[in-house]
């Protein structure tokens, strides 16, 4: 199993005092949030004895590709079910050839149709196949990032400092979820800020509500989980990889000035922009 706890420094002293946490580091894959939640799923896979592993996601999901790079590390073979709409000729579906991955490209108002026919149709064939939402999404995705959360608060103690703020790009909700849970866990009052890079509010901030619900059950009132959760959604424009202003020259001056390479579709919308110049 790959160590997924990564390093925290301060990126610069300025006014705010950033910190970044850097999950990018994770040593699997090319890292990421992704490398985190697949190793736990990995985990989860060998103790349920699966032997084939069915998972979601559209040709550039970095998801998909950490799985299948898990699989072919493992030596397990892996369906992958993606929307036909958005087939793309990625560097991530390329990764996933070689990976030896299994595609079948259905239109997105058959994917959950599909996902059922495939899981039935391997257990038919005396499979023990093992689902994984999209993007990681579920109990086992949240617990990666309350560990995540966990290990930010061993920093702070070490350090003897306290975060007043996270801010962090939200996807499908489960990274965010996860920090939630372990700040209610560990009933610490900062505010945890999600950056949408899709989703609008109400429909992005209900998915993370009911993950946390998911995953914390009826331990927690429903105005402690309400209040923990900050979705900000202007910062989307008109969608999942679509950018927004001056993203390219944020992040030049990232890579520039600190190594730390960012994206269009995920951390370039995320970062903090006005302590930078
Ligand atoms: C998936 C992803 C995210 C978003 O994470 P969610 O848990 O889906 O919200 C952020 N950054 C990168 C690079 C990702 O691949």
């Amino acid at each position: 199993m790959i160590n997924t706890s990564t390093p925290i420094y301060m990126i610069d002293k300025n006014k705010n005092n950033i910190y970044i946490k850097r999950d990018d580091l994770i040593p699997f894959s090319f890292g990421g949030n992704k490398a985190r939640k697949g190793m736990l799923f990995w985990k989860d896979i060998k103790r349920k004895k699966a032997d084939h592993i069915v998972t979601y996601g559209s040709s550039s999901s970095n998801h998909c590709r950490v799985i299948a790079n898990i699989a072919a590390g493992e030596n397990i073979p892996i369906t992958i079910i993606s929307p036909k709409e958005i087939e793309k000729e990625t560097f991530n579906l390329k990764m996933m050839r070689k990976f030896g991955a299994e595609f079948i490209f259905c239109p997105v108002a058959a994917v959950s149709k599909t996902i059922d026919s495939t899981m039935k149709n391997l257990q038919s064939l005396g499979k023990n196949p093992y689902f994984i939402m999209g993007g990681g999404h579920g109990n086992i995705g949240t617990q990666a990032y309350v560990d995540c959360y966990n290990e930010i608060c061993e920093y702070e103690n070490k350090k003897g400092i306290k975060f007043d703020y996270i801010f962090h790009a939200s996807g499908t909700g489960t990274t965010q979820a996860g920090l939630v849970v372990g700040q209610l866990i560990a009933k610490d009052k900062r505010k945890i800020v999600g950056i949408s890079i899709a989703r609008k509010c109400p429909y992005g901030r209900n998915v993370i509500v009911d993950s946390v619900r998911e995953y914390l059950g009826n331990e927690v009132s429903e105005s402690d989980v309400q209040n923990s959760i900050i979705f900000e959604d202007s910062y989307v424009a008109s969608g999942y990889g679509d950018s927004i202003s001056d993203i390219k020259k944020y992040i030049e001056i990232y890579m520039n000035k600190y190594g730390i390479p960012l994206d269009e579709t995920y951390t370039g919308k995320a970062i903090d922009r006005k302590s930078v110049v």
